[in-house]
């Protein structure tokens, strides 16, 4: 048997996976004393888990081997609590992945005060109690060293995986080695204003994305030296943080897989579990997240309904979930956590054997890393700039809303980034949500993309200012969008006037979608001038007062409390536009990311008049059902699930869904199963192949296995 655990990678062999958390100090010798590694398994198996994370190390920086480059921690006393843990899991064949804390070492900022990071902004965003975290610099060689030491010893243990967490940055290092990286590297001193239109500026951003990148792929290639074949990953937490943290979709080609700890709620899960679906090297990804409601309510843990609905969201994506179980300070594990797991992990087992296969995906929401930024920042001194961990940027925001539409619509969406720039005419439609900053490689393959026949939609300011920080003057991509920036609009609201009845009764019965402009440019508008060939789709009436807000001393306003449409004019604000053999919808307004109903009414009447063809699949159910669909080609078969995910808790039943569904070209469907229990459910097959069936009472999670044969086959077989 000797190796046969081991013939597949760790991501494919479990998918109920407990993190042990042991962030624990050593100054009590109460801590840990309980500390017993065959029942901290037993407790793990118990609750259901296939696999587990084990700390070797944490951000206090202990360790709990016996290290000669660090501190072991003063409770294992004597103990190899490493050893003794991986071995008590090995002994049952449960497949165990090494956790090792970059940058957050509580020891080393300790014991080498010129290794701490220096932020230049003292204040902290973040949800921790940060005075607690001692955290070093990257950019630091005494440290890069120390980190490979520390490496070389926890490779001598022969962990399934290891997954490496923090490699991003607390805030814009300004100690002296990142001054000087900066001068070697970009030929400058490092900028102490933010200015998105300075190369300078933008420079010194992508080096700073580069020296994480770099420690990635330096860590993986490390453990791949002394453990070849062992998986190695990075946690993915701050993908969508913005550009302070600088962790940059490029870096995730230096993971084996990728996976995070998510606490963003259940948007945040919809597009970052579609994200890294399309931007792993491998699948299956990972979804994690704690059982405790937040990272500091230990003892407050999150209802178990909650990790129920999360569990069969990473299911409707066939990932890896991962829960993230507190220890006590004894060393125990806590027992409410794993009961709590235990339950959402039951939502998840009964539907692994079929996980799998590409996700179907009509539409592909464009994600675009370098946007993770905010025109509204130029001008504003590092000092004032705390690092941020989550996606309020303009284009997040945008990005958010626009899977928020598609998922509660129903309709097969994923996300996207440029690793998928040569394969754009996979997708019928490709949705660029207010893209600020956009390169001319990107330019030309949305160009081509449409010109080929792809739709496009877009918003305000995409394609307007590149990468390397330029600002144009018109849109790199006015060819395409058959439009032209003209200025961005001044005033707070603005109205847009659907001009043709099918969008007038998209919105009804409003007859006017209101758009704010917010001060810090999350959502806003832009002027714009028509080509001649395009044609307008929506055209702009303006508030009493326009572009003034009004005060008590003036007279620019109608009503005291209202913003009144007042002035209708014919400007466009959003246009149609054929480009090649494809088309191209471009709005003036950031409508993905308003959020009220007649924003996405209109958003969704717009990507409704792109998908001329009926889509891969479609479903008539309540907007909290998520709906997904694998092709799994070999296997000759779709994966369908349908998740009930809703806000209020516990969840009711939905009555009735409806769906359809499309077989891939050339085949024809033979049955619709039900899963995990492969009954036949019946369903109808209409002259065009599509499959419909009706299901009623969806409690939570569903999955169906759509059979089907090639066409050709099937009619051998009749003649
Ligand atoms: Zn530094």
């Amino acid at each position: 048997l000797t190796g046969q655990p081991r013939a597949r990678a760790w991501n494919e062999r479990s998918f109920r996976r407990l993190i042990v958390d042991m962030h624990i100090g050593d100054w009590n010798p109460a801590f840990l004393a309980r500390y017993d590694a065959e029942r901290i398994r037993d407790d793990c198996l118990a609750a259901g888990s296939d696999g587990v994370m084990l700390y070797v190390q944490t951000h206090t920086g202990l360790c709990y081997w016996p290290t000669a480059s660090g501190r072991q921690h003063a409770c294992c006393r004597g103990r190899d609590l490493v050893r003794d843990t991986l071995e008590a899991f090995h002994a049952r064949e449960v497949p165990v992945c090494a956790y090792y804390s970059v940058n957050f070492n509580n020891w080393a900022w300790l014991e080498h005060p010129d290794w701490r990071l220096q932020p230049a902004c003292k204040r902290n965003a973040s949800i921790l109690f940060a005075q607690r975290y001692g955290v070093v610099c990257l950019n630091h060689p005494a440290y890069r060293a120390f980190l490979r030491e520390q490496v070389a010893e926890i490779t001598r243990y022969d962990f399934d995986a290891y997954f490496f967490d923090m490699i991003w940055w607390g805030g814009v290092c300004v100690c002296e080695h990142c001054l000087e990286r900066c001068r070697r590297e970009t030929g400058q001193e490092l900028p102490r204003t933010v200015d998105w239109l300075d190369p300078g500026w933008c420079r010194f951003q992508r080096a700073r994305e580069r020296w994480l990148s770099e420690l990635a792929a330096e860590l993986r290639d490390e453990v791949r030296r002394r453990r070849p074949g062992r998986q190695v990953y990075h946690n993915f937490a701050l993908a969508l943080a913005d550009w302070t943290r600088a962790v940059s979709f490029d870096s995730a080609q230096y993971h084996d897989f990728l996976g995070g700890d998510f606490y963003g709620g259940r948007d945040e899960q919809l597009v970052v579990s579609r994200l890294m679906l399309n931007l792993s090297e491998r699948r299956p990804v990972e979804f994690m997240t704690t059982i405790s409601a937040n990272l500091i309510e230990y003892e407050r843990q999150r209802e178990t309904a909650e990790l129920e609905q999360m569990a069969g969201a990473a299911a409707s994506c066939s990932s890896a979930y991962l829960l993230i179980a507190p220890v006590n300070p004894d060393g125990t594990l806590q027992r409410p956590a794993l009961e709590r797991a235990r339950s959402a992990f039951e939502v998840l087992a009964p539907y692994q054997p079929w996980f799998g296969g590409e996700p179907v995906e009509d539409v592909a929401v464009y994600l675009s890393d370098d946007s993770k930024m905010n025109f509204a920042d130029n001008g504003r001194p590092l000092e004032e700039l705390p690092a941020g961990s989550t996606p309020t940027y303009p284009h997040g925001h945008a990005v958010l809303g626009a899977c928020r539409v598609l998922q509660q619509a129903h309709l097969p969406f994923g996300v996207i980034t440029r690793r998928q720039l040569e394969q754009l005419g996979r997708y019928r439609v490709v949705v660029l949500p207010n893209v600020l900053r956009m390169d001319a490689e990107e330019a030309a393959a949305l160009r081509e993309y449409v010109r080929a026949g792809g739709c496009l939609y877009a918003s305000r300011m995409t394609s307007l200012t590149e990468t390397a920080g330029r600002r144009h003057a018109d849109f790199m991509l006015a060819d395409v969008f058959g439009c032209h920036y003209a200025a961005p609009e001044a005033g707070a609201v603005v109205f847009l006037r659907p001009t043709t009845a099918e969008l007038g009764e998209a919105v009804r019965p409003d007859e006017l979608v209101t758009h704010r402009a917010t001060a810090t440019q999350t959502t806003g508008a832009v002027r714009i001038a028509a080509d001649a060939d395009s044609t307008v789709l929506a055209t702009l009436t303006l508030p009493y007062g326009y572009p003034q807000v009004g005060s008590v001393e003036d007279q620019d306003w109608a009503a005291i409390h209202v913003m009144a449409a007042w002035e209708r004019t014919d400007h466009p604000v959003v246009v149609e536009h054929r480009f090649g053999a494809g088309r191209v919808i471009y709005s003036a307004a950031d409508l993905e990311s308003g959020g009220s109903p007649g924003q996405d009414r209109l958003f969704l009447a717009l990507l409704r008049r792109l998908i001329t063809e009926a889509p891969s699949f479609e479903a008539r159910a309540h907007p909290s059902v998520w709906m997904t669909v694998f092709d799994q080609r070999d296997a000759r078969r779709q994966l369908v699930s349908l998740l009930s995910y809703q806000a209020e808790l516990p969840p009711l039943p939905v009555p009735e869904v409806e769906f359809r569904l499309r077989p891939p070209d050339g085949y024809r469907y033979t049955r619709l199963l039900r899963l995990p229990d492969e009954q036949p459910v019946a369903a109808t097959v209409d002259a065009d192949g599509v499959l419909g069936t009706r299901i009623t009472g969806l409690d939570g999670f569903a999955a169906y296995l759509a059979e089907y044969e090639e066409q050709a086959a099937q009619k051998s077989c009749t003649r």
